[in-house]
């Protein structure tokens, strides 16, 4: 009994240990995440403003050239006036200028709206490029500086998992399920000690005739307030720590 407490112990000075590096890492990896989210929102966005330009340019210049054929015909229907016959002739020919004349003006104006929507969007992918080349080197930096402290506590960690790895088959099945269900509802520390009467873990001051049932060590106890597996400080002492 008392090698499966101390196994339990063990585990959790060596999950300490482990925490300590992820929380070397602080919340680096959270603010990569976060930056490559928005510089994909900025990428799509200049995208789409990018399609949108293009597309308006080919309307424009499909509008061109339909203006140029209305231009040819009003020429040609102009040129024809010195040679008409009659008067309803000339009216039919006056008819047909002024109809192109509309079809033109129509397509200067649908151009120039189009001209002016194509600035705005220049203005807006021109507005957007800063900020994202900022943080497109933000987020290079955040990266080298996460890569750096893994590689530096690469090796730690390595060593620290093959302890761990020897100390987890120590542990048995039913005590480990359990461990994992408190580590994680009590944000990491599942096993504590006794001291000075009290757990470790939420200060609950434990009666003195459970103090006495828990240094006995030939049963494992949970600690009544928090639910933490709990040792006797002869434990933490063997481990050490
Ligand atoms: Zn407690």
């Amino acid at each position: 009994m008392k090698e499966r407490l101390i196994a339990l112990y063990e585990l959790q000075k060596i999950d300490d240990q482990l925490d300590q590096l992820e929380a070397l890492r602080g919340d680096l990896p959270t603010s990569v995440g976060d930056l490559q989210i928005k510089i994909n929102q900025i990428d799509y966005a200049l995208e789409a403003k990018q399609i949108e330009i293009t597309e308006s340019v080919a309307k424009r210049s499909k509008q061109e050239s339909e203006m140029e054929k209305y231009l040819e015909n009003q020429k040609k229907y102009k040129s024809q006036l010195y040679s008409v016959r009659n008067n309803k002739e000339y009216d039919a020919l006056t008819k047909s200028i002024d109809q192109a004349e509309e079809e033109i003006k129509k397509r200067e104006m649908e151009s120039s709206a189009l001209l002016d929507r194509e600035r705005i969007l220049q203005e807006e992918i021109e507005a957007l490029s800063p900020s994202l080349e900022e943080l497109k080197d933000e987020l290079k930096g955040k990266e080298a500086e996460l890569k750096t402290i893994v590689k530096s506590s690469e090796r730690e960690e390595l060593k620290i998992r093959e302890t761990r790895a020897k100390i987890e088959a120590r542990v048995k099945k039913g005590d480990l399920s359990k461990y994992y269900q408190i580590r994680k509802a009590k944000g990491g520390r599942a096993v504590v000690s006794i001291d000075r009467k009290a757990c470790t873990g939420c200060h609950y001051v434990i009666p003195p005739q459970r103090q006495l049932e828990i240094r006995r060590m030939d049963k494992l106890f949970a600690c009544e307030s928090c639910g933490r597996f709990i040792v006797p400080v002869e434990v933490a002492e063997i481990v050490g720590k």
